[in-house]
């Protein structure tokens, strides 16, 4: 059985999609990196190489309050990035329910949109 392998666009995970799941997926359906919460729509499932995903947002829950939000690539585009201390680059977004930062790191952008 052919297996499809999808790059996380957030955190480079490879996930893969048998050719049952993706039986089971329509355009618009959305689909969630196990290890990163992003949440992807497809866009495209016209069967062989032909799929193509399209970033959503990630589910984030706030250290805060506890309260999940979702972070969506705009979000991420207003937010200030900073240096933390173990020296990685952050984004700083605000939880819309208390208003705290949080610091997300993500990985740097990709060409290699799938
Ligand atoms: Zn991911
Ligand atoms: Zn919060």
């Amino acid at each position: 059985m052919a297996t499809l392998e999808v790059e996380c666009p957030v955190c480079f995970e490879v996930l893969e999609l048998t050719d049952d799941d993706r039986a089971g997926l329509e355009v618009g359906d959305v689909i969630v990196c196990d290890s990163c919460n992003a949440e992807m729509e497809v866009t495209r499932n016209a069967g062989g190489e032909d799929f193509e995903l399209e970033l959503l947002g990630v589910l984030t829950t706030c250290p805060n309050c506890g309260e999940e939000f979702e972070v969506t690539e705009d979000l991420v585009a207003a937010a200030p990035v900073v240096q933390s201390s173990d020296g990685v680059e952050v984004s700083i977004v605000p939880c819309p329910h208390c208003q705290a930062r949080i610091e997300l790191e993500f990985a740097p952008d990709s060409d290699a949109a799938v």
